[in-house]
């Protein structure tokens, strides 16, 4: 039987990175196999689905690459079909009305006791006792089902052959095995794949956004947007959060995740979520990237802070390749080329007082600006050989004398290269800022 799969979000709020690496695993699966991977959402809580939220979780796929082939398939369309199975249920004795204070009026599900065993292609062997469990409830008053029914009369419906989804719904397996059972119906696979732990080994949870944003974890797609995780670097960073190729294979595009993707392969035990190794990451695929497309996906960050309606085209392209080795997180652009961006210059006062109070400071930028001043552009010998001279006739190195002419054009005693610094900057801007510093000192 050939491989269906599916991601069935319920449309409640961003998608979140859990739900980013169910998707990806299950379209995994789907590619390797050449099977087919279903988009289904589950829209049946009518009191917290929203259309913004199904937007964002269109969005978010789309932005990590991982397309559906069949769907989306809504469940609050198929409400006929979940009270048609409900009747069924009722006929065969299975199912009941009963009216209690909390969950009102309600069509019930039997549940057998004992002991309930399957076999999850994740866990291996997996076994509840059911002593006393209480029966759960199919359909409310309202005519809409709950989770635990339509998601498994959907998995039927949609000849869904396997289940991968994380380890929180591992206890309504058994339970929707049975409703399985109670329509004669083969079940698909499960398989629950381990929960993402925060850097502190606690589950990662929705309600500290802020917190994580601090540390630079996304919690959400739009997280990772907004932090300068390009979606490369997230999607391959969660394919290896609870799965591993073997090897110490790390970095690896979609289609080679797709050829290595195999379900045996997943791990379970939970995956901890480590800021460093995302960031390391991301800067390996930020050095990869297409400078062209650097600059666009630069370029949000930038606009959000600077005045670029004057910015030519070249010079921003230069301020961004001058930074692409050194970038971890798009938004670092922003801080790294302020120098060329702002019209005055921002000095960080600890590299004022270290490099231009210090004694000497002064003289050699005053000797500096001589050197430049009759020069038209700045290329790299040029420069460096005017620093080396001028360091070589006061006998220090060649950092004392580079340094304060760097927190004179940009405030800050780290930038590109000096001559590229110089050459960003161009003649008319390296000459005033200079002026200026001295007039400061
Ligand atoms: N709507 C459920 C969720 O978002 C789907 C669970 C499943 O994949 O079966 O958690």
């Amino acid at each position: 039987m050939s491989v269906r799969v599916r991601f069935a979000p319920s449309p409640t709020g961003d998608l979140h990175i859990g739900g980013v690496r169910t998707a990806l695993y299950n379209y995994l699966h789907a590619r390797h196999t050449g099977g087919v991977f279903v988009l289904r959402i589950e829209d049946t809580d009518q009191a917290r689905n929203s259309e913004e939220s199904l937007k964002t979780i269109k969005e978010g796929l789309a932005w990590c690459g991982l397309g559906w082939d069949d769907g989306p398939y809504y469940q609050s369309k198929r409400l006929d079909r979940y009270k048609e199975l409900a009747k069924q249920l009722e006929e065969k004795g299975r199912a009941y009305w009963k009216t209690d204070p909390e969950k009102g009026t309600a069509l019930h599900f039997k549940l057998e006791q004992g002991q309930q065993k399957f076999t999850d292609l994740v866990h291996g062997t997996v076994s509840f006792m059911y002593t006393g469990e209480p029966d759960f409830v199919l359909l409310r008053s309202s005519g809409f089902p709950t989770f635990m029914f339509a998601n498994a009369v959907d998995d039927h419906d949609m000849n869904i052959t396997q289940v991968l989804r994380g380890d929180d719904h591992l206890s309504n397996t058994p339970k929707q095995l049975q409703l399985f059972q109670a329509f004669g119906w083969t079940p698909p696979d499960y398989g629950h794949m381990p929960l993402i732990f925060d850097p502190n080994g606690a589950k990662l949870s929705k309600r500290e956004i802020e917190m994580y944003r601090s540390i630079g974890l996304p919690v959400t797609v739009s997280e990772c947007q907004r932090l300068g995780y390009l979606p490369e670097a997230i999607v391959n960073f969660l394919a290896l959060l609870g799965w591993s190729p073997g090897n110490n294979l790390e970095l690896m595009t979609l289609e080679e995740m797709v050829k290595l993707f195999t379900v045996e392969r997943i791990g379970s035990t939970p995956a901890r979520f480590l800021v460093d190794k995302l960031q390391w990451m991301n800067g390996q695929y930020i050095r990869k990237c297409p400078l062209d497309r650097l600059v666009e996906l630069c370029r949000p960050y930038l606009a959000g802070k600077y005045d670029l309606g004057k910015v030519e085209a070249e010079t921003l392209k230069e301020a961004v390749r001058q930074q692409q080795e050194r970038l971890k997180r798009l938004d670092e652009i922003v801080p790294l080329t302020k120098f060329v961006f702002l019209p005055a210059v921002e000095y960080d006062e600890k590299a004022v007082a270290k490099w231009l109070k210090a004694d000497g400071g002064k003289a050699i930028l005053e000797e500096l600006r001589a050197g430049l001043a009759p020069r038209e552009r700045f290329e790299k010998e040029p420069v460096e050989n005017l620093l080396k001279a001028v360091a070589e006739k006061r006998g220090v190195k060649l950092g004392k004398v580079a340094q304060p002419l760097r927190v004179a054009l940009t405030g800050s005693d780290q930038s590109p290269p000096m001559h590229e610094t110089l050459a960003i900057l161009g003649k008319e801007r390296v000459i005033s800022r200079i002026d200026s510093t001295l007039k400061m000192l």
